[in-house]
């Protein structure tokens, strides 16, 4: 049986970027909704005493298995955006400083090439600060439920571009919710968590 994490945070804590009633509906509904979904199509089958990672791994790619993929990569995505999330972020580490620098050349020119990916995802997504097991980051960007689970790269943040995490608070208008996330809501410290483990130490 699959559970929906708990918020890190409060529901409210990430206003005025982003309302309580898109974390009541985005976390409350549509999170729990794909928890919900997975538990119905795994209930019974050898998969449901299964790791969320495992099922994505196994279920990707596989027509058959479409249904499930979507629901188990959906509540690890979503479980990992609201931690990559905080309503008290801080910079990043000495560490990732130089690591962003060093792929993208400064701290602002890595904004505008997120903020970039984020925006030309076509349709719904995710875009995605990722390394490689060098250290070297890199960003990519997804569709619908897919997820860097399923490639060499371990993500380190991600932003959520569906419809459904910025349509009430700026309905159309993605780019003022990518702006919003990137300067007041990153997770630094989560970041640095995810590297220093794709880095094993
Ligand atoms: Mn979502």
């Amino acid at each position: 049986m699959f559970k929906l994490d708990p918020l890190p945070y409060a529901k409210n804590a990430l206003e005025p970027y982003i309302s309580e009633r898109t974390l009541e509906f985005h976390y409350g509904k549509h999170h729990q909704a794909y928890v919900t979904n997975l538990n119905n199509l795994t209930e019974g089958t050898p998969l449901e005493t299964e790791s969320l990672e495992d099922i994505i791994r196994s279920t990707y790619n596989l027509p058959e298995k479409q249904g499930i993929f979507n629901n188990a990569a959906q509540v690890w995505n979503h479980t990992f955006y609201w931690n990559s999330l905080t309503p008290t972020p801080k910079s990043p580490s000495e560490e990732l400083n130089i690591a962003i620098t060093n792929a993208f050349g400064s701290f602002e020119e890595f904004k505008d090439a997120f903020k970039k990916a984020a925006l030309a995802q076509f349709g719904s997504g995710w875009a995605w600060l990722v390394t490689n097991k060098a250290g070297v980051l890199q960003i990519l960007k997804t569709g619908n439920a897919d997820t860097p689970l399923t490639s060499e790269f371990t993500p380190l943040l991600t932003c959520d571009v569906w419809e459904h995490a910025y349509y009430l608070d700026y309905q159309n208008q993605r780019a003022l919710y990518i702006d919003a996330c990137m300067l007041h809501l990153l997770n630094w410290d989560f970041a640095e968590i995810n590297y220093k483990k794709a880095l094993g130490n």
